[in-house]
């Protein structure tokens, strides 16, 4: 792990939560960034999808996706709070941000940065149903499969990784880390 260039771009910390180990790579992003955007372009030859960026921690993965994409896209941005402790969501959402145009009629393709319990994206789901696209799916960089409580039909995921807090290209832990051009895993250290 490049301890420098995270510690930098973490914010200098000698103490406290930091980067531990890295779960996911640049590089590895990248790759699978190009063959998610490879299956979409194929799935949606003759369609304009619209992507629909969960905030705030899907914007790398959305902006990286969707410059890979073959197919002509628009995109549109949702911000949601999830109630519940740090750690753990409720299912309870509020719409902070809501999209800018309606989606009726269009193929739309939620881009979420990660699905725990699932709780979150089901209701974002349930919410977008009901104004009537013509398709709604998924794209999901991180699943964590050990923790899902409801079944959602996730169409696209770039890794599945195990019950582990992570941080990293727009994942955060209170509103660090965001920065960081990987996935590591959330260490706490004390100092
Ligand atoms: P769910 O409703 O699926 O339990 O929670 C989904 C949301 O919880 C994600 O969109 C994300 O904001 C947050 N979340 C879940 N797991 C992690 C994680 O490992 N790291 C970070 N930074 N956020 C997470």
């Amino acid at each position: 792990m490049r301890a420098g260039l995270s510690d930098s771009a973490g914010g200098e910390r000698t103490h406290g939560p930091r980067p531990g180990s890295v779960v996911v790579d640049a590089q590895a992003l990248a790759e699978r960034i190009r063959q998610l955007a490879a299956a979409i372009s194929s799935d949606y030859a003759g369609r304009v999808p619209l992507l629909v960026g969960v905030l705030k921690g899907a914007v790398f993965f959305v902006s990286d996706l969707m410059r890979a994409l073959e197919v002509p896209c628009e995109v549109d941005f949702m911000a949601v709070a999830s109630y519940g402790d740090a750690t753990s969501s409720s299912g309870v959402v509020r719409i902070l941000k809501d999209l800018d145009r309606p989606i009726e009629g269009r193929d739309v393709l939620v881009v979420e940065d990660i699905v725990d319990s699932g709780l979150t994206l089901s209701y974002l789901l349930r919410t977008l149903r009901a104004r009537g696209p013509a398709s709604l799916e998924v794209c999901a960089l991180l699943t964590k499969p050990e923790r899902r409580k409801i079944d959602l039909p996730i169409r696209y995921v770039g890794f599945e990784i195990p019950d582990r807090f992570v941080i990293g290209y727009g994942l955060d832990f209170a509103e660090r880390f965001r920065n960081l051009p990987f996935i590591a895993e959330l260490e706490e250290r004390g100092g």
